[in-house]
């Protein structure tokens, strides 16, 4: 028997909180989720939806606010899917993220003693986004454009985006109101019917180049050149104006044809010096400011004296590789995506730095084959998706036994996970460092360092 069910008001303790940001409390033992709800305050809920070992809950009223409970700044924080814990003050944020992160090394890896860091947080945390990937839609005849809302295709539409760049404000903003004037309809996703999909937005930080990419469903763009002049009139540090060509029924947002509509290819940024030319399509992280953290982190971890080989397995378009490279003998990288290892040659290329070599393929075959022709690493730093690391890739760590491995990861359970075969297999993890690239979000990286036990 459950002991709620459904619609019932009632009075609960809120907890904790999910890895997703909701509220948690406990009702004779049955769990209750609870958006916007905080831990330590009381609420007054409606009882959504009952299942079996858990249920969902709204939040009607808060009887005690948490000392960390804030106003969300933004105006489309209740609907927009973007940002989950606004309402939690930022020092709140950070104690948050630094609990996920030892909870999962303690409950999942089993490392209760690795000492985890206070989270290196921004000094101010928002505006951070470098990239917006805008849809436009149309709603009751008019033109919105904004975020998708959370679990949806809804678009919650609005002018402001406060962790987006100034930018992208006056772009997503100034394109909404002229979109019909120029005539371009807005691409609706229930009947396929429309021209513009998505506005992405990139800007490079540390050169405030600006590209903009409009994804369109048909080639045939005959109102290219009056939005070209609408962008550059709304923002004129824009450097780059790309269409993409998205034809298909599908959510993901690019297509496979790019085309330079005005202005250059690419947009330049640096990360610690390094130079890195960005196109359309590129993976590249998102928090620039952070980026350098992050970055610097894994570099410290690596612990470079000059004379070392380094393995970056997971290197998108070669980041971490090349910052790396400055201090390391030689540095190999690799990643699945093929384009982003041309581009990782590429800035390779553009910064001098021959002391690399990158090959696409996946990690787990590529790296054994590397071993086997002799190419070892006395470092290898891993920086892989959501999903964590191969299986076949960490059996090869454990087969292949470099002294150092400096774990970059985005999704602290699959870190845990991980860490746990590599300690079975003689590593020992040494410290753990969030960083938090993703203020106001539920987004959570941390740098592992490991070391082979003698
Ligand atoms: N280190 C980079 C990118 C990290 S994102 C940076 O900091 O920018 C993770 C990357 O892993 C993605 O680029 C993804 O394409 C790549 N990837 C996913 N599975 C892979 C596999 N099996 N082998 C190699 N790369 C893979």
């Amino acid at each position: 028997m459950k002991p709620v069910s459904k619609n019932e008001r009632l009075l609960v303790h809120v907890e904790d909180l999910t890895h997703d940001g909701a509220g948690v409390a406990k009702v004779e033992g049955y769990p209750l989720f609870i958006h916007g709800a905080l831990p330590g305050e009381d609420v007054h809920i409606h009882v959504l939806k009952t299942l079996k070992s858990y249920g969902f809950a709204k939040l009607l009223q808060v009887e005690n606010a948490s000392p960390f409970r804030v106003e969300a700044p933004c105006p489309v924080f209740d609907t927009c899917g973007g940002c989950q814990i606004q309402h939690l003050s930022y020092e709140g944020q950070m104690t948050f993220k630094r609990k996920l992160v030892r909870d999962a090394i303690t409950r999942i890896g089993k490392l209760p003693d690795v000492p985890v860091h206070a989270v290196k947080g921004m000094e101010d945390p928002w505006r951070y986004r470098n990239k917006s990937q805008i849809p436009f839609g149309m709603e009751n005849g008019r033109v919105v454009a904004g975020f998708y809302q959370s679990r949806s295709h809804r678009i919650a539409d609005t002018d402001i985006c406060l962790i987006q760049t100034p930018e992208a404000d006056t772009l997503m903003a100034g394109i909404k109101q002229k979109l019909m004037e120029i005539g371009i309809e807005p691409y609706e996703e229930e009947t396929h019917r429309g021209q513009l999909r998505h506005v992405v937005v990139r800007k490079a930080r540390a050169t405030g180049e600006i590209m903009v990419v409009l994804i369109t469903k048909k080639r045939k763009f005959p109102q290219a050149a009056r939005v070209v002049e609408l962008i550059r009139e709304l923002v004129p540090e824009t450097v780059s104006v790309v269409q993409n060509v998205n034809p298909e029924k599908t959510n993901v947002i690019f297509g496979d044809e790019t085309i330079t509509v005005w202005g250059k290819d690419v947009i330049e940024d640096k990360i610690g010096g390094v130079r890195f030319e960005i196109s359309a399509r590129s993976f590249y992280q998102i928090n620039p400011e952070q980026t350098e953290v992050l970055y610097g982190q894994a570099l410290e971890y690596a612990n470079l004296t000059g004379n070392e080989t380094v393995i970056d397995a997971y290197c998108g378009i070669g980041t971490i590789s090349l910052f790396l490279a400055k201090r390391a003998k030689f540095v190999m990288g690799v990643e699945i995506v093929a384009p982003a290892i041309e581009d990782a040659k590429r800035n390779a290329e553009l910064n001098g730095l021959s002391n690399t070599l990158f090959e696409a393929g996946p990690a787990e075959q590529v790296i054994p084959r590397w071993y086997k022709e002799g190419r070892q690493a006395d470092v290898l730093v891993v920086d892989p998706p959501r999903k964590g690391c191969d299986e076949q890739l960490l059996r090869t760590i454990l087969k292949q036994r470099p002294q150092r491995v400096v774990y970059v990861s985005c999704n602290p359970a699959t870190l845990a996970r991980d860490l746990r075969i590599l300690e079975d297999g003689g590593y020992r993890t040494q410290e753990v460092q969030p960083v938090d690239m993703f203020p106001q979000s539920t987004h959570c990286e941390a740098v592992a360092w490991l070391q082979l036990e003698k």
